[in-house]
């Protein structure tokens, strides 16, 4: 009975969000901690350095960790704040089992893992195994990140096992495994630095990514020229030497014009092309009509700025391309990471210093967290689950018969659409919001509601956890030891500062003991997570992820390791590539055609304007921790509606008017902010909040075909403005997402 127990307001009065703030003379213990702990900022994917002080098992504060090669102390405000969600009124201290007409109540670890065992065997014997499914996040430790793929696959018997990477970081991954044969960013960041020139697409660094920002500018210092592919004047944009405003969908438009333009100019690398690479014939054959008049239709960027990149990229000596997820949340992802590297390999500049490519990965271990097989036709070490070869070694490592291990299930969405279908009848989810982060969340909502049973292991009761019958209360990234591979492919250690409040578990010490009583307990003993990263060593051993050579005291020495590492007297790979010899069948990468197709859903007279949708620096994905924060809620507290003011114009628009926005999925009001900055036929909504406030009740859920990732960036909508503007209570109470 997957609904809420009571009315929404009632729980957000018990369990919030409610925003926290120290005071002003700091926690207690912040001027003398009893310990100082070396670890990483707990939010995005570059894992800042961070020391966290601890007083009485509580964290009291932070200090920069200077030594830390990365960021040397730097953090952006999130990582600043965000010692402030330990210790949070609204933490969960206990498990929850869901009273109907009382809300949530307080149970024993006992009756919650019985319950929850008992319905997992009622619904596991009555539909069958795949008919219990299970969702994932990438904020979770490598360790963790195994251990579940494990556990969906021996205990809960699964094929229905996915992460939210895959709104996230699956596109990069399919474009990077086809061209490469791996999936890993190919340089660390230091050699962004000295590239001649810099080329962002499609993410918004200061924002999302706001430390790596220093090497940009750092390479400003040093010369380099930078190019800025975005929709809006982002701020990294205000100062590139060109910024092209490249409309939603018309990325790999842009890129195959690009590299039309350097074929026509011979701004080539025939050696690099004719040696270490395939494909490159049919891959230029696929744009060979994409001129200068195409290319501006159909990207929106003037025909002159498209060649003046061409032209800057085309004749650099060295260069770095980096992008997110602006390129790859499409139904065409996949083509547009690939459309990417196409002009990569054109230029042969890669596998040598600041020559380099990288994908920009968005949660904590959003790099880690999809190579080690929760994803749902992934095994350990990057391996593929339908592969006879890797599942047999992986069975091996895990002490089972291959024929016991289950096959390729669901992506994410896919499982809500089977939810919905009436197919899959409970789930467990650990670290996953998707009512706030899947796309046309109505739809998400009513699967929800089919539920027979909802098992959630989470630390704050998040807008999916209202929906839960059982809350396991699990434990925050300063919690548990563990490891996580940033960005550029470094693994870094995260220490445990403190052991979790109240009566709450190490989310590890819950997934051993649902495994227990699920009766594959010898397969999960773990006493500590070193333990469980050394099985993670060994299965990883061969993969094209390849941790065999790590170790905690490797990483603890060495300030982090690159993968791939493959022997213990390996100190680790900074910069791939540099034999020239890539991980595919014939050693060479591999240049794929990307023919442009538009968007799942295009502006029409009906629907005229595109809506797109991303973040902003101050919160971090779908808001559980960070709109918990007062100083981070204060600083931007409520969804506007970007919009150029041309475009406000024609609707009579002025700053803070009320704007409905309509979609084919739902209507939602927010106050417009009218800036020059965006496009005039695109309309911008950051997505981290719920209920009334939430972006994605709009998005489309078209998947790309490949990686199966929403297409969150583009959907065609109206407008309307409601004659109303946007009240103080409307601002101050959006963060809580009710009604
Ligand atoms: S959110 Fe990202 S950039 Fe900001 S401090 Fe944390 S890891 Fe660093």
């Amino acid at each position: 009975m997957a609904k809420l127990p009571v009315h929404v307001d009632k729980l957000i009065e018990e369990f919030g969000p409610h925003k926290a703030y120290a005071p002003k003379s700091g926690l207690h213990g912040s001027n003398e901690p009893d310990k100082l702990v070396k670890t990483h900022c707990c939010y995005c994917g570059l894992q800042c350095g961070i020391q966290l002080k601890v007083k009485d098992n509580k964290i009291a504060g932070f200090e920069p960790w200077e030594d830390f090669p990365y960021n040397e102390g730097r953090l952006c405000p999130k990582g600043v704040m965000r010692y402030m969600q330990n210790n949070h009124p609204d933490r969960i201290m206990s498990p929850l089992q869901r009273v109907e007409g009382k809300g949530f109540v307080p149970t024993n670890w006992e009756n919650a893992m019985s319950k929850t065992v008992s319905e997992i065997k009622r619904i596991q014997d009555t539909y069958g195994k795949d008919a219990f499914a299970m969702l994932s996040g990438v904020s979770l430790t490598n360790e963790k990140s195994y251990m579940i793929g494990k556990f969906a696959r021996v205990a809960l018997k699964t094929a229905n096992l996915d992460y939210n990477g895959r709104l996230c970081m699956v596109s990069a991954g399919g474009g990077n495994k086809k061209a490469f044969g791996l999936d890993r960013s190919s340089n660390s960041w230091a050699d962004l630095k000295h590239a001649e020139v810099i080329l962002i697409a499609g993410a918004n660094v200061s924002e999302t990514f706001p430390t790596l920002t220093h090497y940009i500018w750092q390479a400003r210092d040093n010369g380099a020229k930078l190019i800025v592919v975005d929709p809006r004047v982002i701020p990294l944009a205000r100062t590139a030497d060109l910024h092209l405003p490249v409309r939603p969908g018309g990325d790999s438009a842009l890129f195959g014009a690009i590299l039309k333009i350097m074929v026509d100019n011979d701004w080539l690398d025939h050696d690099f092309i004719d040696n270490h690479t395939s494909g490159f014939q049919e891959t230029i054959d696929a744009v060979k009509e994409y001129d200068l008049d195409w290319a501006e239709e159909h990207t929106g960027i003037s025909k002159e700025l498209i060649y003046q990149a061409a032209e800057m990229w085309g004749k650099a000596n060295t260069s770095f391309l980096l992008h997110a997820r602006g390129i790859e949340h499409h139904t065409k992802g996949v083509d547009n990471v690939i459309s990417c590297i196409n002009i990569v390999l054109a230029s042969g500049r890669i596998g040598r210093p600041y020559c380099g490519y990288g994908t920009i990965t968005g949660q904590g271990n959003g790099q880690g967290g999809r190579e080690h097989g929760h994803k749902c036709d992934q095994l350990p070490g990057n391996r593929d689950i339908t592969n006879p070869e890797h599942r047999k070694y992986i069975s091996e490592v895990w002490g089972i018969d291959e024929k016991d291990m289950p096959g390729k299930g669901l992506s994410a969405y896919e499982q809500i659409e089977a939810i919905h279908r009436g197919e899959i009848k409970g789930m467990i989810s650990i670290c996953f919001n998707p009512l706030i982060s899947l796309p046309n969340n109505s739809f998400v909502r009513e699967a929800l509601e089919k539920l027979e049973f909802y098992v959630c292991i989470d630390t704050f009761l998040s807008e999916t956890a209202r929906y839960s019958d059982i809350l396991l209360a699990g434990s925050l990234h300063e919690e548990e030891e563990g490891t996580v591979t940033t960005a550029e492919g470094r693994v870094v250690k995260i220490n445990e500062a403190i052991t979790p409040p109240g009566k709450a578990r190490r989310d590890g010490e819950i997934i051993m003991e649902l495994a227990d009583r699920l009766g594959a307990g010898d397969k999960f003993s773990f006493p500590t997570s070193e333990d469980i990263f050394n099985e993670l060593r060994v299965a990883s051993k061969g993969g094209t992820a390849d941790y065999y050579g790590i170790t905690y005291k490797k990483i603890e020495d060495n300030y982090g390791v690159f993968w791939p590492c493959k022997t213990l007297d390996h100190p680790g790979t900074p910069r791939l590539w540099e034999d020239l010899k890539f991980e595919t069948p014939d050693g060479k990468a591999h240049f794929n055609p990307a023919k442009y197709r538009p968007a799942s859903e295009m502006p029409n007279k009906e629907y005229p304007v595109v809506l797109t949708t991303g973040r902003v620096v101050s919160q971090y994905l779908s808001g559980s921790s960070t709109r918990r924060i007062g100083k981070l809620v204060d600083q931007y507290p409520e969804p506007l509606l970007e919009i150029h003011p041309k475009l406000a114009f024609q609707y009579g628009i002025e700053d803070r008017d009320l704007i409905k926005v309509k979609t084919r999925r739902g209507e939602a009001e927010f106050p417009a902010h009218v800036v020059e900055t965006i496009r005039e036929d695109t309309v911008f909504i950051p997505y981290h909040w719920g209920g009334k406030y939430s972006a994605n009740q709009l998005t489309i859920d078209s998947l790309d075909p490949i990686s199966k990732i929403p297409e969150f960036k583009v959907c065609a909508c109206q407008l309307e403005k409601t004659g109303k503007k946007g009240s103080q209570e409307r601002t101050e109470t959006a963060y809580q997402s009710g009604l």
